[in-house]
């Protein structure tokens, strides 16, 4: 690989690299739908062919992350981003018509699409090859050239994709930055035609600020915390055990290091011992043991690890309920017990395994200033709030920044309704979780300080498309009638048309 590295890492010279790929999207902007679809052909089998190294690459990175995640999560979504701009680019990148308002006509109008030129893609860490590829064929799809600069906290995945892309493409193409804080700032500083951000709000602010100093216009794909509602209408028994196992699945996938997992549930109000259960055991069937477990993904490294046992310890120091749910083989089986926590998170220390695999939490009513409440939590800690009206639940929400992602589980269609009218966020599954972000005729991205923009599908070809009005006028056109000298001619045909409208 080092070899690789020698021949295809380019220098860092962040302005002569933007400048390569700036002269080359001027020179070809017209560009055919046949280059378009042999980049995303290049891109699919380089997933094919190393998507084993790579899922390597990200475990290496993790400690703990199985290559089935990295299967399902990264590779699978991206085949089918790429098996779907095959598909549709054709009809996509065609001119599109548009009807023209009788006072215009005969004119005649139509949408052109165009790549914007140079995208610029900054990517974090927790799903380091969907979050930097998706974007790239996006962008590649739309007929631009794309710089991207992974996370530094993922090195072995950054540089293995690195050497990957420069085996394929140009440095006029494609080309990858590697390297931690100053060179992203500096890289988010470059004029940039469009740049793509997913990562934390704090570093989102950062990014919008550096490229309105170019005027680049941006995509922040952030975070937040994404809230879970459990309507009163899920019922007892399977109603309330299928909610749990979803949502369990929803936050335990790489152990919660997921923007969209739900970050707490708000339950009705006397439901807390039912949903404890159903929650610890829809654990123990997802997990049947944490430490050792190559299922369970690990914090991505110790400073997150500990930061995630500082929100749990200050959440009990504040009074709330932690329960550890700490993995005991019983005779029929595995199962989970949910216990007490007497010395918060760090408990889960003590587990074999890797040291960074951390035991999946409950806690019950934290203080609503506490960190757990306040800062997105990204791990598997999942708070429990209650509720005793579903208004209550709603003005909760409502009364903080607009979530990335909502969750809503019951049976009662008119509640579920009551709450995606008078609630906004980025996205919404019913009765499950996760799943909107895996369709791709769904635009995904944020709101608010969740983000801005959207991409996947069609929305992700528009996003990095600029999409140019074009008039075509007619010879037999009758503009002129409007033109001064203003005189009893413009009036009478002014109002003839006002009656038209
Ligand atoms: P992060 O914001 O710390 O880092 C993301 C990227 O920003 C990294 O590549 C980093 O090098 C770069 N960066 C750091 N300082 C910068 C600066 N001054 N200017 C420009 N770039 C800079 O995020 P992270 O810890 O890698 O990822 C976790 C966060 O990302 C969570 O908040 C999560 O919710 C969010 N996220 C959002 C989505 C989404 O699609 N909305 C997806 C995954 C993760």
């Amino acid at each position: 690989m080092q070899a690789m590295n020698d021949h295809h890492q380019p220098p860092l010279d962040l302005p002569a690299l933007f400048h390569a790929q700036h002269t080359a999207s001027r020179a070809l902007i017209d560009v055919p739908l046949a280059w378009r679809l042999e980049r995303l052909q290049r891109v699919q089998h380089l997933v094919e062919t190393h998507g084993a190294a790579l899922a390597d690459a990200v475990q290496a990175d993790f400690g703990v992350r199985s290559r089935q995640l990295t299967d399902v999560a990264d590779h699978f979504v991206l085949l089918a981003a790429i098996g779907q701009l095959k598909k549709k680019l054709p009809r996509w990148m065609k001119p599109q018509r548009v009807s023209t308002p009788l006072y215009l006509q005969p004119a005649t109008a139509h949408i052109q699409r165009q790549p914007l030129g140079v995208v610029g893609v900054i990517g974090p860490w927790n799903y380091p090859l969907q979050l930097t590829l998706g974007p790239l064929v996006a962008a590649l799809a739309a007929g631009n050239r794309v710089m991207i600069k992974p996370s530094e906290l993922t090195p072995q995945s950054s540089a293995l994709l690195a050497d990957l892309l420069h085996a394929v493409f140009p440095a006029d193409e494609v080309v990858v930055v590697q390297g931690g804080a100053d060179v992203a700032h500096d890289f988010a500083s470059l004029p940039f035609d469009h740049l793509f951000f997913t990562g934390s709000t704090a570093v989102g602010r950062k990014v919008a600020e550096a490229a309105a100093k170019n005027l680049t216009p941006t995509t922040l794909e952030l975070g937040g915390k994404s809230p879970c509602i459990v309507d009163a209408s899920c019922a007892a028994g399977s109603g309330l055990a299928d909610a749990a196992l979803k949502v369990a699945h929803g936050k335990l996938l790489n152990a919660g290091q997921t923007c969209i997992a739900p970050d707490y549930i708000l339950l009705p109000k006397g439901r807390e011992a039912e949903f404890e259960q159903a929650y610890a055991h829809s654990v123990a069937r997802l997990f049947p043991t944490i430490g050792g477990n190559p299922d369970y993904a690990s914090i991505v490294t110790d400073r997150h690890h500990a930061r995630l046992t500082d929100l749990l310890d200050e959440a009990q120091k504040l009074g709330a309920t932690v329960r550890e749910l700490v993995p005991v083989a019983v005779s029929s089986g595995i199962a989970n017990k949910s216990m007490p926590s007497s010395a918060g998170g760090q408990k889960s220390l003590k587990i074999e395994g890797h040291p960074r695999q951390m035991t999946p939490t409950l806690v019950f009513n934290p203080p609503a200033h506490s960190r757990l409440m306040t800062e997105e939590i990204f791990g598997p800690i999942l708070p429990v709030l209650t509720y005793t009206t579903l208004d209550e639940a709603i003005a909760h929400i409502n009364a903080r920044p607009r979530p990335l992602a909502l969750y809503w589980f019951g049976t009662d269609t008119a509640a579920r309704d009551r709450v995606l009218n008078r609630t906004v966020s980025g996205g919404v599954t019913v009765n499950d979780t996760l799943l909107h972000i895996a369709h791709d005729n769904l635009p995904f991205g944020g709101v608010g300080e969740s983000g801005w923009g959207a991409y996947h599908g069609e929305a992700g070809f528009l996003r990095f498309t600029q999409q140019k009005p074009v008039l075509v006028q007619s010879r037999w056109a009758m503009g002129q009638l409007f033109y001064p000298p203003y005189g009893q001619r413009f009036e009478q045909v002014m109002g003839l048309l006002k009656r038209w409208l």
